[in-house]
């Protein structure tokens, strides 16, 4: 955003551009893509919900991810990336998009380098990482709770619904991710580790990456990142 919209209409209406946020399972990604999409009438593309929503309708992709998921490990640069070719081809991805979960390796980021160039974006790539310390996302991570209806994001320990187990928006019973088992976390974090974090340096090199402090309260680290974005700070 080049001058300072005056009010959220004036965000709605205008283009934002590729935005991802980078961060490690259970840094608040998706809580804060909610936030965003609300702000900004973006779309949010997260690669986790894709690649689910393939496994519950049994496609081709979802049989070869499935396994590779509950385990923990990474589903192959190739099958994701085509995955998300697909989707930024839609037409709601035109003023800009949140990728959430994407890139989560080099391969990933340098094929979106290549897709965006040759999609001739003009408005700059940002990227935004919520940081947050190693040993709180352990518990993050086996006290998340989701709503299949809606989409809602609980914690028991830190963000409980009102009646255990229950949505507080409509009322359905709330699932447990097979990925959030105590295995299957320590698997995604190494893979965060391992294979995503270099892609901080990747980015900040290139000037495109800010930091916010996703230890804060939800609502603080989205003002963060609302500043980051309508600041011109990148
Ligand atoms: P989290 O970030 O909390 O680990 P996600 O919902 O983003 O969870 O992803 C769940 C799983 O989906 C990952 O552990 C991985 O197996 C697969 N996945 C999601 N995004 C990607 C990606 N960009 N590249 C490879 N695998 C992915």
């Amino acid at each position: 955003m080049n001058t300072p919209a005056t009010s959220v209409a004036d965000y709605v209406s205008r283009a934002v551009g590729p935005i991802i946020l980078f961060g490690p399972p259970g840094a608040g990604k998706g809580t804060q893509a909610k936030q965003i999409v609300e702000r900004y009438g973006i779309p949010h593309l997260s690669t986790g919900d894709l690649l689910r929503e393939n496994v519950k309708l049994g496609t081709a992709l979802g049989q070869k991810a499935k396994a590779v998921m509950d385990s923990g490990k990474l589903v192959s640069d190739d099958l994701v990336n085509e995955m998300v070719a697909e989707r930024l081809a839609r037409p709601d991805c035109a003023r800009g998009f949140i990728l959430d979960g994407f890139p989560r390796t080099v391969g990933q980021a340098e094929w979106l380098d290549g897709f965006l160039s040759a999609r001739g974006s003009k408005l700059p790539l940002r990227v935004l990482r919520i940081a947050v310390d190693q040993d709180k996302l352990f518990k993050r991570l086996t006290g998340r709770r989701t709503c299949p209806a809606c989409g809602a994001i609980y914690n028991i320990y830190t963000n409980p619904p009102r009646v255990p187990d229950s949505c507080d928006k409509d009322g359905t019973s709330l699932t447990f991710r097979k990925d959030d088992s105590e295995e299957a976390i320590g698997t995604r974090l190494k893979a965060y580790e391992n294979e995503t974090l270099p892609l901080a340096d990747y980015y900040r090199q290139r000037g495109i990456l800010t930091e916010v402090d996703g230890d804060a309260a939800a609502d603080d680290v989205s003002r963060q990142l609302f500043h980051a974005l309508e600041k011109g700070e990148l």
